[in-house]
């Protein structure tokens, strides 16, 4: 039997609704929650990403202010318009737009951010919150990856999770909060050998190598859920994912596609960290 496809496209849009609920109420209790995103320079994928971010804002009545610099921005000026931002009460979420230009330090930038601002989840803070488990801004992808698992009630305690990827955004993390459901966790990456020895063993596999179609029917074991994280364009200027889609849904028991799979979940995710902050919860306390 084919596998269910679970719609990042769809349960993005449930959770929205719940969302634009959520903040009606906030307002009524005279509390706007927002965002603010700043943008460096004219990359247009980053263009297109912060545009669906403010467009998401929208449509759950988030406010959201987009700034945009220059390429030439220097990193000091970059580090005090952030340092303004978060000494501003009205600003309850502050997103950098990755990547920067190369003369700026991104790990510089990110550290810059206050901790309770910080709803990319990307804080040396509230990594560390998250990996001893307290409650905190999760990353936004592997926080939609879990959420996405969760929504179909995917069994993890005790499953075996295999993550192709390690970077800090993605592989690192989602890899950390499936350990935190109780699985047991395999990261591979570009030094693996014989990766195909550690998916054949996964019950849950994420597939977050940035390559086109590279994870296919023998890469999974029969009834595998499978999470597709790519983003790849393709000469057609199509977008698709590190998964060979058509073949390995005929083996998985749950696929997600690309587009409308973890990419709409990742932005839901922003949003709802937004809400978080804005509630004026202490991450500590949850
Ligand atoms: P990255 O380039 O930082 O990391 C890629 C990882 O894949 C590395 O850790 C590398 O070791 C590993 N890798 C590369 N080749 C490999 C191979 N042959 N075998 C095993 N491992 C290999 O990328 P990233 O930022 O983690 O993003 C990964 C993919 O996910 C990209 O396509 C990116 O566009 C996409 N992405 C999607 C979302 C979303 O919201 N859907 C968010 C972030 C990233």
């Amino acid at each position: 039997m084919p596998a269910e496809i679970i719609s990042g496209k769809d349960l993005a849009a449930e959770l929205k609704g719940q969302m634009k609920a959520e903040v009606s109420k906030l307002n009524d209790n005279g509390i706007s929650p927002q965002l603010t995103v700043i943008l460096v320079g004219n990359n247009p994928a980053s263009k297109s990403y912060v545009k669906g971010k403010k467009k998401a804002c929208n449509e759950t009545g988030i406010d959201s202010e987009v700034i945009e610099l220059s390429s030439s921005i220097t990193e000091n000026e970059l580090l005090q318009k952030i340092e303004a931002l978060n000494q501003n009460d009205s600003v309850h979420g502050i997103l950098v737009q990755l990547p920067l230009p190369e003369h700026i330090r991104e790990q510089k930038v990110i550290d810059a951010i206050s901790p309770d601002k910080d709803v990319d989840g990307f804080h040396p803070v509230n990594i560390g919150r998250m990996m001893t488990g307290t409650d905190t801004f999760l990353p936004c992808t592997p926080y939609g990856i879990i959420t996405m698992l969760k929504s179909k009630n995917i069994p993890l305690k005790g499953k075996h999770a295999v993550i192709i990827g390690r970077s800090n955004i993605v592989g690192k993390p989602v890899g950390q909060l499936l350990l935190n459901e109780d699985a047991t966790v395999t990261y591979c990456h570009s030094k693996t050998e014989n990766l195909k020895k550690y998916t054949q063993q996964a019950d849950i596999l994420i597939a977050a190598a940035g390559k086109a179609h590279f994870v296919n029917e023998g890469h999974i074991k029969e009834g595998a859920a499978v999470i597709d994280v790519g983003i790849n364009r393709m000469e057609n200027g199509k977008l698709t994912g590190d998964v060979d889609f058509e073949k390995v849904k005929e083996k998985a028991s749950y696929i997600t596609p690309v587009p409308g799979g973890v990419g709409p979940m990742t932005i839901a995710m922003l949003l709802k960290n937004t809400i978080k902050s804005a509630k004026g919860l202490d991450p500590l306390e949850g």
